[in-house]
């Protein structure tokens, strides 16, 4: 760098810190490659990554071992040995890379990135997640490769040992999709498109109804009808699942309120509680002001919350389920058997009963081991004090089966699949 036009054109196009190209350096090297048409079968990538946690990396150690880590980031391509790599560093803890497809398979970078921390020595865990995107049409803007590469990197959140996904147009659409949903829960809540579907829960003995689970469908003015698999998901990922939970809870309880359902006392509803407004707090006080609101006694009103949601519980969820318990409110153990620590859940937190996860239940005929574990976890269960509903029930064998192991109810399709509410009163609250 001679003259003082040449330092400033260098920073125009590189990053301070690493010395790669910044964003426009990047897309401008990639344009001339594509464009240069050499030989124009030639095939290329461009990756995305950035490092997981990098905000806790600058938090835990302090900015000057965070900007070591990104200083680090150059050596670790170089490492890789991929020819004539074209590197960027976008922003903070965001990189790209442009290279000919044959050089480097993915195969090759995802091995490349297992166990970084312990290859190159580094003092603490680094993961790089990486997108990638190869290059369909090389006059596509590279800021929209740049991307495509982010949405495929996206997907990877929460998997320890996936370090790079390929970009998919079926990734994108599922984006897209993610965000006209949570856009348009607002609207959807105050023109009543979410609808209420009540699943029967029977007494295996008596053949009698004991309540019913609560359960959201969606019709939804672009998308038609949605079940809650193609909806719940996108709202558990920004925390919008709290509206919905609330607006469920309302319903809930006017379902107990209106005249059919006062009729019929010993039908309980229960309703799913989501991770996010367990953690927030504020659900006693609601569910209280609701309850008071409506005149239901608390024994109506049951809350089912899910195993996983146990997963690194805190003492305020803790907490919350014991207020819950104290005012009446009986606990539902979800899904049970299908988180990391099923026992160790048990054993932490007193719950009121125990709802045997469907995957168990439907394999308890074929499968010896799935049988083994529900025989030995009804009679855990009963000691500790907890009722037991076995989930997804669609045979009479497997409530004979289940039946006399011990489990006193049943929710599946041999009964009733989830109804909407005014079939539910008609068939169950004459
Ligand atoms: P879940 O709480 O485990 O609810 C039971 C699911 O199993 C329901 O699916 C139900 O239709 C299905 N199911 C019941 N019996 C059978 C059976 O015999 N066979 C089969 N194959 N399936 C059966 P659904 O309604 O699609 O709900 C899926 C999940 O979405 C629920 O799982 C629950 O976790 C969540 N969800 C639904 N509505 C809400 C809501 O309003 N709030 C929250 N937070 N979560 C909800
Ligand atoms: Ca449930
Ligand atoms: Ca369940």
């Amino acid at each position: 760098m001679n003259t003082n036009a040449d330092r400033v054109k260098y920073f125009a196009y590189h990053d301070g810190l690493t010395g790669l190209y910044n964003r426009a350096g990047f897309e401008s090297r990639v344009k001339e490659v594509l464009a240069s048409n050499i030989s124009p079968n030639k095939r290329y990538t461009i990756l995305r990554w950035n490092i997981e946690d990098f905000k806790l990396i600058n938090e835990m150690f302090g900015r000057v071992e965070g900007d070591r880590v990104l200083q680090f980031m150059p050596r670790l391509f170089q490492e890789m040995n991929i020819a004539d790599v074209i590197l960027g560093r976008l922003e903070s803890d965001h990189f790209v890379a442009f290279y000919e497809t044959a050089y480097y398979s993915v195969d090759k970078l995802e091995q490349f990135l297992t166990d970084v921390t312990d290859k190159f020595h580094l003092e603490h865990y680094v993961k790089i997640k990486i997108g990638v995107y190869n290059i369909e049409n090389k006059e596509t803007d590279v800021n929209h490769m740049i991307d495509c590469a982010n949405i495929a990197a996206m997907t990877i959140k929460g998997s320890r040992t996936c370090h790079c996904a390929i970009f998919t147009e079926e990734m994108r659409q599922e984006m897209v999709h993610a965000e006209v949903i949570s856009a348009s829960l607002e609207a959807a809540l105050e023109r009543e498109e979410i609808e209420i579907y009540l699943q029967p829960v029977m007494d295996t003995r008596t053949k009698k109804i004991l309540g019913a689970e609560v359960l959201s469908r969606w019709n939804h003015s672009e998308k038609g009808f949605l079940f809650p698999g193609s909806f719940i998901p996108c709202l558990e990922k920004n925390g919008l699942i709290m509206k919905l939970d609330r607006y469920v809870w309302e319903k809930a309880c006017r379902i107990l309120s209106d005249a059919k359902m006062s009729r019929h006392p010993e039908i309980t509803l229960s309703v799913n509680m989501s991770r996010h407004i367990l953690q927030e707090g504020g659900a006693v006080k609601t569910i209280k002001e609701l309850l008071d609101r409506y005149h239901i006694a608390p024994s109506r009103f049951k809350v089912e919350i899910t195993e996983s949601t146990y997963m690194n519980c805190t003492t305020g969820i803790m907490e919350t389920i014991q207020e819950l318990r104290n005012i009446g409110i009986a606990i539902l153990m979800d899904d049970f058997g299908t988180g990391f620590s099923s026992l160790e859940v048990l054993r932490k937190i007193p719950m009121d009963c125990l709802k045997i996860d469907i995957s168990f239940v439907q394999n308890i005929l074929t499968d010896i081991r799935s049988k083994i574990i529900v025989e030995h976890v009804i009679p855990m269960a009963k000691e500790l004090g907890m009722t037991i509903i076995a989930e997804g029930v669609e045979t009479k064998d497997q409530e004979k089966l289940l039946t006399a192991m011990g489990c006193e109810a049943v929710q599946g399709y041999l009964y009733e699949k989830p109804i909407p509410v005014y079939e539910f009163e008609e068939k169950y609250c004459k």
